[in-house]
């Protein structure tokens, strides 16, 4: 066995994935989940698909590509904007896209129709927290401008929040969304299939929403792996918190005074940290660092401390008993350290029960660091 490690329980995945698909339903929210923070993985495409999800969303085309070249049948959803030098890929491998600029659907167009095929949009609309969309006054002129482009299905409309400056989703703000896509419709003579109502962190205000809503999509990323919610880092009841981990090693474990000594100036990173003799405590390296994760977003056991990091080292004290070499200790991980550590090439990604409906009974055990 390798370390660092990173634990992927494909089972409380699937388990997360399956209950906020059935839930969200009863609300008429469908849910697409979002792969962007497993690159696209094919186990964890599969097991979304084996949960339920017919389709799947992902914020890059590679991520898309790989999992049409590993089997994952079911339409794919492209979260960013395309970029224009990637149009001909876009139109290629994903079936939607969400898109802001005029520019970029003209160009959408003139490919998908080369390539005799129909590509779908949703429209973004800007609903504060400053990322992507169309401010709201300028949707309906937007819609007019790409509504006669051929081989264009315009979907619908959607908007992300708490992404840039946590701006939260509230009734005031889905009702701007809600009557839009009324609006559009109206105007238009259309019908909008997809009213997407965002991420996550949208995932309270549909459960605690009584009125009638035409937002009926949301995206999910990390209430899937994570099983909270963006921003409040509350748990959502009946998901797993844990269906991700960290495993690393011991490789030194002292007791040393917490007070360097000889003059100082900044650490490897320009850090310079003020410090207070705490006397001497129980200090243990991991074969863990900056290179592998980012050291911000873990969580150590209770009686662990996280106190420095280097590319390759992490500092822990322990109030309990000290820690030996060898000593294999397991993190829990917010999305900034599930999202680096899945991207790192240095971190054996491990995914135990992974039920493939293909292979015979019990669970296939897998490693691989990309
Ligand atoms: C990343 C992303 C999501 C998923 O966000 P989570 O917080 O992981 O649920 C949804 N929509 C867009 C546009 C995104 O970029």
């Amino acid at each position: 066995m390798s370390y660092p490690k990173l634990n992927i329980d494909c089972s409380k995945i699937h388990h997360n994935a399956k209950f906020l698909i059935e839930t969200l339903a009863l609300k008429n929210v469908s849910v697409t989940p979002v792969t962007k923070s497993c690159l696209g993985h094919p186990i964890i495409a599969h097991i979304l698909v084996d949960a339920g999800a017919s389709m799947l969303a992902d914020s890059r085309v590679e991520n898309i590509q790989r999992m049409t070249h590993c089997g994952v049948a079911v339409p794919k959803m492209l979260i960013r904007t395309p970029m224009l030098s990637q149009i001909a890929s876009v139109v290629a491998y994903c079936d939607i896209s969400l898109n802001t600029e005029v520019q970029v659907i003209q160009r959408l167009s003139r490919v998908a129709k080369r390539a005799n095929t129909k590509h779908g949009v949703i429209i973004m609309v800007e609903l504060g927290d400053l990322r992507e969309g169309v401010m709201p006054c300028r949707v309906i002129n937007f819609i007019r401008e790409i509504i006669l482009l051929p081989n264009i299905v315009i979907k619908g409309i959607g908007a992300n929040l708490t992404c840039r400056y946590g701006v939260a989703p509230d009734d005031k703000k889905m009702r701007l969304l809600s009557d839009l896509a009324d609006g559009i419709e109206a105007v238009f003579g259309i019908s909008l299939e997809i009213i997407s109502g965002g991420n996550s962190s949208s995932i309270n205000w549909v459960l605690a929403h009584e009125g009638k809503t035409r937002v009926n999509n949301l995206r999910l990323g990390e209430a899937i792996f994570l099983g909270c919610v963006p921003v409040e880092q509350n748990s959502i009841k009946g998901l797993h918190t844990d269906a991700i981990t960290l495993t690393a090693e011991v490789i030194e474990a002292k007791i040393k005074p917490s007070l360097p000594w000889g003059n100082r100036g900044g650490n490897a990173f320009g850090e310079r940290e003020i410090l207070q003799d705490r006397g001497a405590v129980s200090q243990a390296i991991l074969a863990l660092g900056r290179q592998d994760v980012c050291v911000a977003g873990l969580i150590a056991p209770y009686d662990m401390n996280i106190l420095s990091s280097s590319s390759d080292h992490l500092i822990l004290e322990t109030s309990q008993k000290p820690l030996t070499v060898g000593t294999k200790v397991q993190f829990t991980l917010d999305y900034s350290a599930f999202l680096s550590a899945m991207s790192s090439n240095s971190m054996h990604k491990v995914f135990h029960n992974y039920n493939s409906r293909n292979s015979s009974r019990g669970s296939v055990f897998l490693e691989s660091t990309s």
